[in-house]
C-alpha cells in the first residue's frame, strides 16, 4: 500500500520576471515593468501538475529560509502537494532572473541556491518517503549525485521516471533505472551528440541503446513518441491554440508518471499526458497553466 502516487525529487525556484522593451547589453541598464514573482523550478512544477490532476503527490526538495521559500511551500500546499519532504535552509531559495522582450524572447540567469544543496544524505534521510511512493520522478536541476542516490534508494517495485533537463551526460546506473527517460528534441540531441540523426525514431533508438528500459520523446504540437525496445508508437497531441508553452514538458512528465503508476501501459499513459501538455499550453505561465482532471478530459 503506497501513501503517494508520485514522489517528485527536484528543484524549486522563484521565477522573477521583468518585461523590457529590449534586453540590456554588456554594461547597460534598462528600465522594465513591475516585477512578477512566480513559483517554478522543474521539481515544483511537476509536483503541482500531478497534484492538480488528483495524484497523491509529495515533493522532496530544498528551499531557503526566506520569502521565496515560503512562496514555494505555499504554492505546493495550495495545489495539494505534501511538503513533508521539503527541506529548508543551507542557502537562499533558487531563483531564475528572467527578462522578456515584446517579441517573447527572454534572457535567464539561474542561481541554483538551495537546489544545489539537496544532497545524497537528504535522500538517504527520506527513505520512508521514497518507499511510500509508487513512482519517483526526477530532473537535473539538482546535483547528479543526488539523482544517483535516488536511484540507489528506490524501493522494490517502485518505478523511476527521469526528465534529464538541463541535459547532461548520465551515469549508466541512472540510465538503467529510467522507465521511461523523458526527453524533448533539444535534450535528445544533446544527450546523443553528433550521432543523433533527424527522426524521433532514430533518437529513441539511440537513447534506448544507452540503457533505459523505455524512452519518451516529446514533440511539442506533434505530441510524443514512446519506445520500449519492442515497439515505437507515435502519440499525436490534441490541436489547441498555443498561448504559452512554459512548463508543458513538466506537466506532460508528471501526468505520464502518475498514469504509469496507476497501471497504464506506456502508449495509454502518453495519450493522457499529451492532453495534459496541450491543456497547459492554452494558458499563460507554468504552474498557473496546469489543468485539473476535468479540464483535461474536457479538452
Ligand atoms: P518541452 O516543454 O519540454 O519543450 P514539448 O514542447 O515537447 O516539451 O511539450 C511537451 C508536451 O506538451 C508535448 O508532448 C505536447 O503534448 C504538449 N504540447 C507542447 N506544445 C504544444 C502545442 N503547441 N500544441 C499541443 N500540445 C503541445
Amino acid at each position: 500500500m503506497y501513501d503517494y502516487d508520485l514522489l517528485v525529487v527536484g528543484s524549486a525556484n522563484a521565477d522573477l520576471v521583468i518585461g523590457v522593451d529590449r534586453r540590456p547589453g554588456p554594461g547597460e541598464t534598462v528600465l522594465g515593468s513591475d516585477l512578477a514573482v512566480h513559483p517554478g523550478g522543474k521539481g515544483a512544477n511537476q509536483a503541482v501538475a500531478a497534484a492538480r490532476l488528483g495524484a497523491r503527490t509529495a515533493l522532496l526538495a530544498r528551499v531557503g529560509d526566506d520569502a521565496h521559500g515560503r512562496l514555494l511551500l505555499d504554492s505546493q500546499r495550495a495545489a495539494g502537494v505534501d511538503t513533508v519532504g521539503v527541506l529548508t535552509g543551507g542557502a537562499p531559495t533558487g531563483v531564475a532572473l528572467i527578462t522578456v522582450d515584446p517579441s517573447g524572447d527572454n534572457s535567464i540567469v539561474v542561481s541554483p541556491g538551495a537546489n544545489a544543496r539537496l544532497a545524497p544524505e537528504d535522500v538517504r534521510a527520506a527513505k520512508v518517503l521514497l518507499s511510500s511512493a509508487r513512482v519517483v520522478s526526477a530532473q537535473l536541476e539538482i546535483p547528479l549525485d543526488t539523482v544517483a542516490e535516488v536511484v540507489r534508494s528506490l524501493a522494490d517495485g517502485s518505478r523511476f521516471v527521469l526528465n534529464p533537463s538541463p541535459p547532461a551526460p548520465l551515469p549508466a546506473e541512472v540510465l538503467a533505472a529510467c522507465d521511461p527517460l523523458v526527453v524533448n528534441e533539444h535534450e535528445a540531441r544533446v544527450i546523443l551528440g553528433g550521432s543523433a540523426g533527424d527522426a524521433p525514431e532514430e533518437w529513441a533508438d539511440g537513447l534506448l541503446a544507452l540503457g533505459p528500459r523505455s524512452v519518451v520523446v516529446t514533440l511539442g504540437a506533434e505530441g510524443a513518441l514512446v519506445a520500449d525496445g519492442e515497439s515505437a508508437v507515435r502519440v499525436p497531441s490534441v490541436q489547441v491554440a498555443a498561448v504559452d508553452t512554459t512548463g508543458a514538458g513538466d506537466a506532460f512528465t508528471a501526468a505520464l508518471a502518475w498514469r504509469l503508476g496507476l497501471g497504464d501501459d506506456l502508449p495509454t499513459a502518453a495519450a493522457f499526458a499529451v492532453r495534459v501538455g496541450a491543456a497547459a499550453v492554452t494558458r499563460e505561465g507554468a504552474q498557473a497553466s496546469f489543468p485539473t482532471l476535468e479540464e483535461t478530459q474536457a479538452l
